[in-house]
């Protein structure tokens, strides 16, 4: 590994750094930490810091719940920022039963476990993400609102408003925190933005996103505005994804690549593609894991919602960009950034993976805008759409055994059961546009 023990010491004491965070995800992927003072980081190193499961999302039972934190050495970051207080530095930690083995609920641990299977197949999994969101104006009393005054569109320049200067804000500050950062840009919608860092292999990549969205936030919250990565938050305008482009590597080549095939992509490449397709509707209520994530797959916003895959088109669920040779990669269009990383590429390495063992084929590339076929049109040309709503996604992923296998049943049980009770708060609230449409009228 890229750090030992005494060079994180040693850091500490050259940084002045006087709090060390503790990071880890419950099942949702939200970013939880124990923050320790420098006098326990020994302590800590020896993976000796434990905290109370109990209270976090998809852990355990009262029980159960001591947990031991064993922090990876190369996640070791110190944030640019200064505080009053000396610098604070965040590690990443693993998940361990007091027994000594890594604890099954562990997002990060399922994810390593699928990355064991490509490794013993002799793949590095290589995953770049496209994160969207929004910057809002917040309220006088700081809450968040969908109010902006920016007016610009799809790669604009300033009239330097806030939302350009936090941005820069941004990519500075993660640039400082060693994010390689390949592209900044403002998206389509009024106050919608894209930062693009480069490619690594999987577990960076979903530690990097975690990491990615909390300086997001923080960034815009010093700038007085309000960052939000939730998949579609104004009604008839550009919602926001996470496109995951992927590529395998064995030996340092890319076997996506094949210069011989009149594509360039390799049968690994459309084995791959396949095993995506196979398993998409099941890996939804990962990769889209919010009611509100349903309302972005619809027609109209470059945001896919049938199952087809295409050299080019926008409109395809997967896109293979024009690049070849090193940067052969498959770019999966549905998945939103309210996902949790660590399942997410857990589970499309995984059907990717299936699809090779099992030679599967795609069917064939489509060449025309599907948004423009309809439903019979669609039916015809036998693709198949992606799941409508929430609830249809918790159904097709109780459908497919392999997403069970993947997750491991503490995960698995303890996602499906939360995400029903999501979909059931949601169905029974009465909303405002229920009000608007039917008060008065009936
Ligand atoms: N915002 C679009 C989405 O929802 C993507 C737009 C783009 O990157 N071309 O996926
Ligand atoms: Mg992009
Ligand atoms: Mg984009
Ligand atoms: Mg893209």
């Amino acid at each position: 590994s890229k750090y030992t023990k005494n060079d994180i010491i040693s850091m500490i004491e050259e940084n002045n750094v006087r709090f060390i965070r503790l990071q880890f995800t419950d099942i949702f992927g939200t970013l939880k930490n124990v923050a320790i003072t420098t006098s326990q980081i020994e302590k800590a190193l020896d993976n000796k810091c434990m905290f109370d499961g109990s209270s976090i999302e998809g852990f355990v039972r009262i029980e159960e719940s001591d947990m031991y934190l064993r922090p990876d050495f190369d996640s070791f970051v110190i944030f640019p920022w200064h505080t009053q207080h000396g610098r604070v530095a965040r590690l990443i930690c693993d998940i361990y039963t007091p027994d000594g083995n890594p604890f099954e609920g562990d997002p990060r641990y399922v994810l390593k476990r699928a990355l064991k299977e490509a490794a013993d197949m002799g793949y590095t999994f290589n995953v770049g993400p496209e994160c969207e969101f929004f910057l809002f104006n917040t309220d006088e009393f700081g809450h968040p609102t969908t109010i902006t005054h920016d007016t610009a569109g799809y790669f604009d320049l300033g009239p330097s408003d806030l939302g350009e200067s936090a941005r820069r804000d941004i990519c500075l500050n993660l640039e400082e925190m060693g994010f390689e950062i390949e592209a900044s840009h403002h998206e389509v919608a009024i106050a919608q933005h894209e930062i693009d860092f480069k490619y690594s292999e999987a577990l960076s990549a979903a530690d990097n996103i975690l990491t990615f969205k909390m300086v997001v936030k923080s960034c815009a919250d010093s700038h007085g505005l309000c960052a939000t990565f939730m998949p579609k938050p104004v009604y008839g305008r550009d919602g926001s994804g996470m496109h995951t482009n992927m590529s395998l590597f064995k030996n340092g080549e890319n076997v996506f690549y094949d210069p011989k095939s009149e594509s360039g992509l390799s049968q690994i490449a459309y084995h791959f593609i396949a095993g995506i397709m196979k398993h998409i509707k099941g890996m939804c209520a990962l990769t889209n894991p919010l009611v509100n994530s349903y309302k972005r797959l619809v027609p109209g916003y470059e945001a896919p919602c049938n199952i087809a895959w295409t050299l080019s088109n926008r409109s395809a669920l997967i896109r293979v960009p024009a690049t070849r040779g090193l940067g052969t990669r498959v770019e999966l269009r549905n998945p939103d950034s309210a996902c949790n990383p660590y399942l997410e590429l857990a589970v499309l390495l995984a059907a990717g993976l299936d699809g090779i063992k099992n030679n599967l084929t795609p069917p064939d590339a489509v060449t025309t805008n599907i948004y423009d076929i309809d439903e019979q049109e669609r039916k015809a040309a036998g693709i198949d759409a992606l799941p409508s709503d929430l609830k249809n996604a918790i159904d097709e992923m109780k459908a497919d055994p392999f997403i069970r296998e993947v997750l491991g049943d503490h995960v698995f049980n303890k996602y499906v059961e939360a995400k029903e009770k999501e979909w059931y708060e949601y169905s029974t609230t009465v909303t405002q546009w229920e009000l608007d449409q039917y008060l008065n009228k009936f």
